[in-house]
């Protein structure tokens, strides 16, 4: 569509430069001495301050030229393709995001501009130094942590929280390693004709299906889905081997960065060197050097988080999405994108292929291959001897259990069953914290946050009160705050920590650990725990959901579920197929290899037909069902919805807001869609702010985001009042 733009701007001529700032249109600026590409990255003056852009298409000419000011400076890396520029702004539209905030996603990484030279680099030296100070102990303490990594300096010294000082100091007794080093090395190459591991017939059958998507050279989507432990990532490392061998890039996504260690490990294995990383656990000199070599096309293979979708590849042929239907793949703040819908755009833009791996899909992926928009493999065996795990409920109705106290008689038995095994056990509960209520006794009081309408979770770990919407955290109060009684605060239902305390009285004897994000200091050191724990550095293993995203535990036998009841609560319309994802996930983890695996869901209500169908569920029968349900709502993914979250300082400001929108929603009744609201957002206040929301509804076809757009333009927001929209929410709060 923009084909016949031109290649190249002759210095002097005038170009529009698309920057980060949140301004409503690209400037005008002149081409620098020796002119400029199209899609050239740059530096140009705004006002006093430097800012950078892209050379986004010839100037739009209606400001006076002799006004204009002249592009500051071309970086040097690889412009912008054609390609990229197209998905920022599809992307842009899709999700209703301004180009600046697009162009910002693409844009992460630090230090885009320095030059190519060698920089100084600071690793772990050989000798200890003289005398240890905390501040010492802190930076090697971050060095032993990204073990191996390289650091610039002042990067290591924020990590660290240190004065670069400290590093100097180091450096002068040996301590610390100051060597000079090559900005952005190009990766180790990669070797896609190294044999991967013989297949299975049922994998090689898949393996051949998505090979030869890869030789057509077409976009098109598959759908994986494959029981836990059936070999769907062995499956998938051939399409990747298939596209590496065609001479095209590749991205695995990954839901969880404390997954990326095992799976390195198996690239690794099978091409004969690492790829590059793209998370959040990445130094930013490693990140600046992913991001330059994938421009370069000297990346082959990224393995990464959601964001490595926005990396300007030179020829992306494949696009991974493994665990699929995770949630974490939908960005909550910022930019509220679906990293799985986004692949599926990239990659009909450069004419590749995607694979949406998963054992339990969502719905949405379902529906699409049902309609014959993706087409679908099927794994439906373990390899080798593992088998499926045996599923059963505990009815928590008919077991004695003591207060305060969770784990049943029979789960017990279980537990104790595998500890004389030297088996490992899995309990799982999906919250964080030691105990999600503190009350007080005397009057009845639960501890709330400041700012936001939530209640305080105890952290006994961090000994204080934290709030999981804003992170304000407080100590916990000896007197309650309301009637000022001392003594009588209580804490109230489990948490994780908690249930490691009562697992640690139920089983002085054995080793255990917890998995919970809030836990690990850092994505590296998470990442060494569950590294730890399947090596077997732990007999019971008490976790969050962090520990259902596909972690390869091999001594797990026992999975024990502690409230399956717990996700179906709540009006979420994807209540019931979250839980039976997560159940089925968690489950999975159990008997992943020759030994076989058992997982019990401790219920109240096992007659609950979504808790019947994880135990017993014919998984078809329960997407067909809940498919129909959807269709018969008219509700995602049958028909389309937006959310609207006004907050104000002032409730009747967010309010008034909303309302003034509901009173003018022609735009949205000429396309055939309805605003529901306004209704105070299940979580009403949020680090004091006042949260309304409306929710527009649409039907499959309907052009929403336009009419979205179009109704929400004219609205004058006052000063204090902001409007988020989410196309297609995954939550509602
Ligand atoms: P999934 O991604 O479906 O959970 P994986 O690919 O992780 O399954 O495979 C599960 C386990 O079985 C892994 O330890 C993997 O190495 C092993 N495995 C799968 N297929 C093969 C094969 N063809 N040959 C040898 N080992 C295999
Ligand atoms: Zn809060």
């Amino acid at each position: 569509m923009t084909a016949d733009l031109p290649d190249h701007f002759a210095a002097g001529q005038v170009v529009s430069v698309l920057t980060t700032q949140p301004l409503d249109r690209p400037l005008d600026y002149l081409a620098p001495d020796g002119g400029c590409h199209m899609g050239a990255f740059v530096q140009v003056p705004l006002g006093p301050r430097q800012v950078s852009g892209v050379v986004w298409g010839p100037g739009a000419g209606d400001f006076p030229r002799e006004k204009l000011r002249a592009v500051a400076r071309v970086l040097d890396v690889a412009p912008m393709r054609e390609e990229m520029r197209e998905f920022l702004i599809r992307a842009g539209a899709y999700t209703l995001t301004p180009l600046p905030a697009m162009l910002r996603l693409a844009t992460r990484a630090p230090g885009l501009g320095a030059p190519p030279s060698m920089q100084k680099v600071y690793a772990l030296g050989h000798r200890e130094p003289d005398r240890m100070t905390p501040a010492r102990q802190k930076v090697l303490a971050v060095l032993e942590e990204f073990d191996g990594a390289v650091f610039a300096q002042t990067e290591l010294a924020e990590a660290a929280g240190v004065s670069t000082s400290v590093i100097k100091g180091l450096v002068a007794q040996g301590a610390v390693e100051e060597r000079a080093a090559p900005r952005d090395l190009p990766y180790p190459h990669l070797d896609p004709a190294r044999r991967g591991k013989p297949l299975t017939d049922s994998q090689r059958a898949a393996a051949d299906h998505l090979r030869a998507g890869i030789a057509a050279r077409q976009y098109g989507t598959t759908l994986l889905r494959g029981v836990t432990g059936s070999g769907k990532t062995e499956v998938y490392l051939e399409s990747v081997a298939a596209c590496l061998s065609q001479g095209r890039q590749a991205l695995v996504l990954l839901p969880e960065i404390a997954l990326s260690a095992e799976f390195l490990k198996r690239v690794e294995a099978r091409f004969g060197a690492k790829p590059a990383e793209w998370h959040s656990g990445v130094t930013q000199t490693e990140r600046r050097r992913a991001w330059k070599m994938v421009g370069q096309g000297e990346a082959q293979l990224v393995v990464g988080a959601r964001s490595a979708l926005f990396l300007p590849y030179r020829d992306l042929g494949l696009i991974v999405v493994d665990e699929e239907h995770d949630t974490s793949y939908k960005q909550e703040d910022g930019v509220l994108y679906n990293a799985r819908d986004m692949a599926v755009l990239r990659a009909s833009l450069t004419q590749g292929r995607v694979v949406l791996a998963s054992a339990t899909p969502s719905l949405e992926s379902w529906v699409n291959a049902k309609a014959g928009k993706y087409d679908r493999i099927d794994l439906t065996d373990r390899f080798g001897a593992a088998v499926l795990p045996r599923m059963a409920a505990i009815d928590m109705r008919r077991e004695a259990l003591e207060r305060a106290r969770w784990i049943s008689p029979t789960l017990k038995g279980a537990i104790r069953d595998r500890l004389e095994k030297g088996e490992q056990s899995l309990l799982f509960l999906n919250r964080r914290g030691f105990a999600p209520v503190t009350i007080c006794r005397a009057c009845g009081e639960q501890i709330g946050c400041d700012h936001c309408d939530a209640r305080m979770v105890e952290h006994r770990f961090l000994k204080r009160l934290v709030c999981h919407q804003c992170g304000e955290s407080k100590p916990v109060p000896e007197a309650c705050p309301s009637c000022e009684v001392e003594g009588k605060l209580a804490p109230v239902g489990p948490g994780v920590e908690r249930l490691t305390e009562e697992a640690e009285t139920l089983f002085p004897e054995a080793r255990i650990a917890t998995l919970s994000s809030d836990l690990f200091s850092s994505a590296r050191a998470l990442k060494a725990g569950v590294e730890a724990i399947a090596q077997g550095g732990a007999d019971i293993i008490v976790g969050t959901q962090l520990v259902a995203k596909g972690h390869n535990f091999p001594l797990l036998t026992l999975v024990g579920v502690i409230d399956a009841d717990l996700g179906l609560q709540g009006s979420d319309l994807r209540a019931a197929e979250r839980t039976f994802q997560l159940m089925r996930q968690v489950a999975g983890r159990a008997g992943r290899q020759d030994r076989p695996g058992e997982a019990l869901l401790q219920t109240f209500q096992p007659e609950h037909p979504v808790i019947r169908a994880i135990l017993f569920g014919d998984e078809t029968e329960f997407w067909d069902a809940e498919a129909a349900a959807r269709q018969a709502a008219g509700v995602p993914p049958f028909g389309r919805m937006a959310g609207i979250i006004l907050s104000a300082g002032r409730e009747e400001d967010a309010f008034a807001a909303a309302q003034t929108l509901v009173r003018n929603d022609g735009a949205l009744r000429r396309a055939g869609a309805q605003v529901l609201g306004p209704a105070a957002a299940p979580i009403a206040r949020i680090r004091g702010r006042h949260r309304v929301r409306l929710l527009v509804r649409a039907p499959k076809g309907a052009p929403l985001q336009q009419a979205v757009a179009d109704w929400i333009a004219p609205m004058r927001l006052p000063r204090d009042t902001r409007l988020s929209v989410d196309i297609d929410p995954q939550s509602f709060l």
